[in-house]
Formats: C-alpha cells, sequence, structure tokens
C-alpha cells in the first residue's frame, strides 16, 4: 500500500500548483471516497481510495515511461527561459508528474529520446557501467578513413584527452556513417568523429539498446512504451 497527499497525487495528475489544488480542496471540488476532502495534506492509499474532481475520477499513473522523436531545434531539458525544450512538445501534465529526458541529445540532433519520471529506469539506461549501445546516423564532411572501424572498436581518445569505450563506425554509403556507443558523454559522438577528422554535419539517434524509434513518428512526436517496451534496453 502506498499513501501519498491528496495535493501531490493531483499534482502528478496535472490539476495544477500546490495552491491551486488547495484552493481547488478548499472549495470542495474534491472529494476522496465519495465524500468531499477539504484537506489538501490528506493522506490517499494509491488503488484503494478513489479521487474525485467535480466528480470525475483521477487516475493515477505513478510512472510514465516516453518515447519522443526528437526534432532539431529543441533542448534535451526539462525548462528553458530562451529555448523550446522536449517538455514543451508534450501535453502539461508529464512535466507536472516529474519528467525528464534519459540522456540527452543536442538540440541539433533529431531521432529517439526517451523520457520518464521513474530515477532508477533512467538510471539503468544512462550508467556507462551498463554498457547499453546507442545507435546514431551521422552525416558528415570529410574524408572517412578506411580503418574508422578499427578505430572505433580501439576506443578513441578524445582531444581533452577523454578515453573512450570500444565503439563501432560502419560506413552506409556516402558520406553517411551508423555509429554504435555505449556510453553518452557530452558531444560524445561528435568528438569521435573530430578525432578522427571528421565533421558531424547531423545527428540522428535510431536506438537504445534493443528499443528501436517508432517509423510511424513523425518528429516532434511520442507516444508511451509498452510494458513490453520498458524492458527493451536491457
Ligand atoms: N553524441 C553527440 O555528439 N550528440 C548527441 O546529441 C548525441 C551523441
Amino acid at each position: 500500500e502506498k499513501a501519498i497527499r491528496l495535493d501531490k497525487l493531483l499534482g502528478h495528475s496535472g490539476w495544477g500548483t500546490r495552491r491551486q489544488i488547495k484552493l481547488l480542496c478548499k472549495h470542495r471540488h474534491v472529494t476522496v471516497n465519495g465524500k468531499e476532502c477539504l484537506d489538501n495534506a490528506a493522506k490517499v492509499v494509491l488503488g484503494r481510495d478513489r479521487v474525485e474532481v467535480d466528480g470525475s475520477l483521477v487516475r493515477y499513473v505513478l510512472h510514465y515511461y516516453i518515447m519522443l522523436h526528437k526534432p532539431c531545434g529543441v533542448l534535451s531539458a526539462t525548462a528553458d527561459r530562451f529555448c523550446r525544450t522536449v517538455l514543451d512538445l508534450l501535453p502539461r501534465q508529464y512535466a507536472a508528474a516529474g519528467l525528464f529526458p534519459v540522456g540527452r541529445l543536442d538540440k541539433d540532433t533529431t531521432g529517439l529520446l526517451l523520457l520518464t519520471n521513474n530515477g532508477e529506469w533512467a538510471h539503468k539506461i544512462t550508467s556507462p557501467k551498463k554498457h547499453i549501445n546507442k545507435v546514431y546516423k551521422a552525416q558528415v564532411d570529410g574524408t572517412i578513413p578506411s580503418d574508422i572501424d578499427e578505430r572505433f572498436h580501439q576506443g578513441l581518445v578524445l582531444s581533452d584527452g577523454l578515453q573512450c569505450l570500444p565503439a563501432c563506425a560502419q560506413r552506409v554509403g556516402g558520406n553517411r556513417l551508423e555509429i554504435t556507443v555505449q556510453e553518452g558523454k557530452f558531444h560524445q559522438v561528435k568528438r569521435m568523429c573530430a578525432a578522427v577528422g571528421l565533421t558531424v554535419l547531423s545527428l540522428h539517434r535510431q536506438s537504445v539498446g534493443g528499443l528501436l524509434l517508432d517509423p510511424t513518428l513523425e518528429p516532434g512526436a511520442f507516444r508511451s512504451l509498452s510494458e513490453v517496451e520498458r524492458d527493451l534496453p536491457f
């Protein structure tokens, strides 16, 4: 049994700020098991207590798992004063529930971005110790060295001395590469490419572990993961 504060449950479910919810309760809009509840700090038990606002049932979801086709030009952050963030692409209820991006894609990178409010799940995906493969398609400028895959396999050393874990780089026609990395340091793929004399012109993430970006999702579109998909990255 998990008891949580009524205002937390309502906040989590998108009913407004703490203050707005306090007023909702005070003004008798909220019932718990059919009785008016004026106390916003009252404890309710998930799965047992029936909470309603103006007679409509509040469905409480503890954890969200979302895949987003991140478009170019938005930040992988929860809020920013000047720039649109990935949270701005989702209905407000998700920000209220504490959703955050699992790792980061650069502002100009597109493709699969996972979001959740389950810290443990996010950690399992981002921790370099878990060796979860992330696959990118990169369009590059420069001459692709013929031994690029070997060099990626050996573990590149970046300009600041950072030693990378073994990775893969396969040429997939023209100036395009498919790059697989098992860690996610700042500008990792761009800096790995720079280490072999290439400039990344565009970067798109196709998959995280066994989880592929749903090809029916247009840039900016998102959907929830199924229960099976939640285990696929591992
Ligand atoms: N590597 C990068 O350089 N940028 C990204 O957005 C992701 C991986």
